[in-house]
């Protein structure tokens, strides 16, 4: 990926981009209520406002942004006033560029907003979403995507139709283990994967929270199985053509609205299979993967995490560094945006993975039969 906003020529950054922020960053006069005006737009940043402000957006996201090259955080959504003065405070965010849910469309009238992140249980990624696009700005969804293939192809067309960009949080696709997966699909040094081995669970506390409970999109399948899927999708460098689904439940108290453990297969157009493991009640973060070459694997162990990775290639160590997932997913999304390219995260990706997940669904309901991806 071109990572050089400098070499970007005028002529396809105002053609592709189609956004408020093409002018300013070539230089243009800025809106003069834009309060960043004179710092980031000029050196290429894109401002960001994080919708939600619960434990991923403030530990793991606002962190992020002090490792960030093409974004600044720039504001903020929140229904709790103590956390508007808090983080307000502590990211130097103005009250003018502090919103909550109720004003929250206002945003379309901020020059500083570029981009809306929203960061808030599944449930409500589809409406947040509509509504940032319809208010004309770029959207960064967390995963997964929403709740159906019906709410992602209303998220899809209400972004098209508003002209913005929509990513999905797929942090791991931004991570250099998983991008030395990514490029051995696309390069089959070894030959193209044939098997997929692809494991995220974990013990899950407090049983007061949302993903727990149906109405919030909560359930194992739905909130962290995505990225089983997802590795096995970008391992192999296909989407499947047909599931077969398990559900285990121990917990029935616990897990009485959602899927505690779920397994799955996958079958993919070359031949290659995956097999996967999700749970809230079962600690596993793995990805494997086996070549055609058949003595070529790749194994990492922990996959998956926001910590180190540790991973193995052909039994050699993979010798890779770490690094922040989540200001590299957000600079890899802004630099897209102003390049008009596209990441390997977009909308699509999104309403791929809601088919399978839909598909999975349909195979457990059934007793685990075939389900073909529609
Ligand atoms: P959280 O419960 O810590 O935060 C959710 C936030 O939404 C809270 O600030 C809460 O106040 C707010 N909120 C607003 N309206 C709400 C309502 N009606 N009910 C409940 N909460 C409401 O959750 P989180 O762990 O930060 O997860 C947020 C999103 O981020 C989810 O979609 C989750 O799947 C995703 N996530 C992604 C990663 C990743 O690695 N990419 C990691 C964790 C979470």
């Amino acid at each position: 990926m071109n990572n050089s906003f400098s070499n970007l020529s005028r002529r396809s950054f105002i053609t592709k981009s189609g956004f408020a922020l093409s002018a300013a960053a070539l230089g243009s006069p800025l809106p003069t209520d834009s309060i960043y005006a004179s710092s980031d737009k000029r050196r290429g940043k894109l401002g960001i406002a994080l919708v939600g402000l619960g434990g991923y957006a403030t530990q793991m996201l606002m962190p992020g942004f002090a490792h960030t090259k093409r974004c600044r955080l720039t504001g903020l959504v929140t229904g709790t006033p103590e956390k508007k003065v808090r983080y307000g405070k502590k990211y130097d965010i103005p009250d003018t560029h502090i919103y909550d849910y109720e004003t929250f469309d206002r945003i379309a009238d901020n020059p500083d907003i570029d981009i809306v992140y929203v960061v808030l249980p599944n449930s409500m990624h589809a409406e947040y979403t509509i509504r940032a696009a319809k208010a004309g700005k770029h959207v960064i969804c967390e995963k997964p995507m929403c709740l159906n293939v019906e709410e992602a192809e209303a998220m899809i067309s209400a972004c098209s139709e508003n002209n913005v960009t929509l990513n999905i949080g797929y942090r791991c696709q931004y991570e250099p283990h998983n991008l030395e997966v990514i490029r051995l699909a696309r390069k089959k040094p070894f030959g193209g994967a044939r098997y997929v081995q692809s494991e995220l669970g974990f013990i899950i506390g407090d049983p007061s929270q949302w993903r727990l409970r149906r109405e919030y999109g909560g359930g194992a399948l739905l909130d962290v199985g995505v990225y089983c899927m997802q590795a096995a999708c970008y391992a192999i460098g296909e989407g499947p053509i047909a599931v077969y689904g398990q559900e285990f439940k121990t917990d029935p108290l616990k897990f009485g609205e959602v899927d505690e453990t779920v397994a799955f297969q996958m079958e993919f157009p070359s031949g290659a299979i995956s097999n996967s493991t999700t749970s809230f009640n079962l600690d596993a973060h793995r990805l494997y993967v086996n070549y055609q070459d058949a003595d070529k694997r790749v194994e990492i162990q922990p996959n998956f995490n926001y910590g180190k990775y540790r991973g193995s290639i052909a039994g050699k160590p993979m010798e890779l560094p770490f690094i922040n997932q989540q200001a590299n997913h957000m600079d890899v999304v802004a630099q897209s945006i102003m390049e008009g390219s596209e990441t390997t995260t977009t909308g699509d990706v999104g309403l791929r993975d809601m088919k399978i997940i839909e598909a999975i669904f349909q195979s457990i309901a059934k007793g685990g039969v075939r389900v073909e991806i529609g």
